[in-house]
C-alpha cells in the first residue's frame, strides 16, 4: 500500500489495523504517564512508527509490537527527564554554585566539578574560587583588581557560563573535536547571541555532533529563561519528536488554536521532526508566535544537515512518501498546515518551513 493519507481516513482498510491499536496504547501509555497530552503524544507517536515498521511486523504480532515501541518512548523520555533533573541543581542558576566545598553535592559531581575548574583559564578559575569558595564579594575582588564590581561581575557570569560547559564536557565524557567548539559552546551557554552569530553557532552546532549533544543539554537548562513564544528544540533521536510535538502543541495553544488544530499541529510537527530523525540524524525544529497583516498564527521551521530531497517537487506530491509510503509524509503535513515550504540542497540539507493562521 502507497498512499498518504492520514490514519483512520480509512477504517476498513489496513490502517483500520493500526487504529485498532489506539484503545491499547493509551492503556499502555496511560499507566505510566500522567498527563493526558504527553498520553496522547506518545500514543500518535508510537502509532506513526508502528505504521513506519508496519510492513515489516508479522500482523499477529502487531500489537506486541505496539506495545513494546510504546514503553520504550515512554522509558527514553523517562530517561531524558531524569537526567535533566539530575543535574538541574547544579546547573540551574548561578545561587547553586555558591558553596561547592558545603558537601552539597555528592562526591561524583564534586569531582566532576574540580575537573572541570581545571579546564578553565586560571584567571576564571581563580575569579570563580575567590567568589564562590571563599565567599570574596565582588567590590573587595574590584579593588584588588584595580576595576569596577560591574565588570568583576560580568566576568563571573562569563566564568560560570564556560564551567558550566566544561562540567558537560567533563560529564559527557567529550573532548571537543575542533577549536570552534568551545567558544561555540561558551557563547551559547552564556546566552550571548550577539557573539553567537559571530561564530555561527547555529551552523556549528548542526554540523558537530559533540557540539550538538552539550548544547542539547545546556538547552534543556536554558530553556526556561528563553522567551516564550520561540521554542527551539534540538533534534537527534526519537524522544525529541514527541518534545517536538509537545512543544509544539504549547506554543499553538499560547497562540489561541483550538484543541483539535492544536493536535493537527502536533501531528504536522512530528511528521517533519521524524523526517530529521530518520533521514538527516541532526537538525533543530523552531516553533514560534507569527502576527502578520493583522493575523496571529504559527510558524515551524525544522531544518537538517542531512543528504537533502534529491526531488523536491516529487516529495510534495501525493503518494510519495520518504517513509515507506506510511507516513503522512510531507504532502500530509502540508494539508494539517496552511502552508508548507520546503527547500532542500542535495548533499547539504533540508528546511521545511510550515505557517498556520488562526481562523
Ligand atoms: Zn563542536
Amino acid at each position: 500500500m502507497v498512499t498518504d493519507a492520514p490514519p483512520g481516513d480509512d477504517p476498513s482498510g489496513e490502517d483500520g489495523v493500526f487504529v485498532a491499536l489506539v484503545p491499547m496504547l493509551r492503556r499502555v501509555v496511560g499507566a505510566r504517564v500522567k498527563d493526558p497530552h504527553t498520553v496522547e503524544d506518545l500514543v500518535q507517536e508510537t502509532l506513526a512508527r508502528v505504521m513506519a515498521a508496519g510492513s515489516r511486523v508479522d500482523p499477529d504480532l502487531l500489537p506486541h509490537y505496539a506495545s513494546v515501541t510504546a514503553r520504550n518512548l515512554v522509558a527514553s523520555m523517562a530517561e531524558k527527564n531524569d537526567r535533566a533533573r539530575s543535574r538541574s541543581h547544579l546547573l540551574a542558576e548561578p545561587t547553586d554554585m555558591e558553596s561547592p566545598a558545603a558537601d552539597v553535592l555528592r562526591q561524583e559531581q564534586r569531582e566532576l566539578v574540580s575537573a572541570a575548574l581545571a579546564q578553565l583559564p586560571a584567571a576564571d578559575r581563580d575569579l570563580l574560587v575567590e567568589h564562590e569558595v571563599h565567599g570574596e564579594d565582588t567590590k573587595t575582588m574590584a579593588a584588588g583588581r584595580g576595576t569596577t564590581p560591574g565588570a568583576v561581575a560580568a566576568r563571573l557570569s562569563r566564568a560560570r557560563a564556560s564551567l558550566r560547559v566544561e562540567y558537560l564536557l567533563v560529564a559527557e565524557g567529550i573532548e571537543p573535536p575542533t577549536d570552534r567548539c568551545r567558544p561555540a559552546l561558551r557563547a551559547l551557554s552564556s546566552g550571548d547571541q550577539r557573539r553567537q552569530r559571530e561564530l555561527d553557532v547555529r551552523g556549528h552546532l548542526l554540523e558537530c555532533e559533540a557540539c550538538a549533544r552539550i548544547s542539547h543539554e545546556l538547552f534543556e537548562r536554558r530553556e526556561p529563561a528563553t522567551d516564550e513564544s520561540v521554542v527551539r528544540v534540538p533534534v537527534s533521536r526519537d524522544a525529541d519528536v514527541v518534545v517536538a510535538r509537545q512543544k509544539g502543541r504549547e506554543v499553538a495553544a499560547e497562540v489561541g488554536f483550538s484543541a483539535v488544530d492544536q493536535t493537527l499541529i502536533a501531528t504536522a510537527i512530528s511528521e517533519i521532526t521524524r523526517n530529521v530523525v530518520k533521514f538527516a540524524e541532526r537538525g533543530e525544529v523552531v516553533i514560534c508566535l507569527v502576527s502578520a497583516e493583522g493575523r496571529r498564527g504559527i510558524r515551524v521551521v525544522a531544518r537538517d544537515v542531512g543528504p537533502g530531497i534529491e526531488d523536491a517537487e516529487r516529495a510534495m506530491t501525493d503518494g510519495y512518501s520518504t517513509y515507506h509510503g506510511l507516513g503522512l509524509g510531507l504532502p500530509g503535513a502540508r494539508r494539517l498546515m496552511d502552508e508548507l515550504e520546503l527547500d532542500s540542497v542535495p548533499g547539504e540539507g533540508t528546511t521545511v518551513t510550515m505557517h498556520k493562521w488562526l481562523p
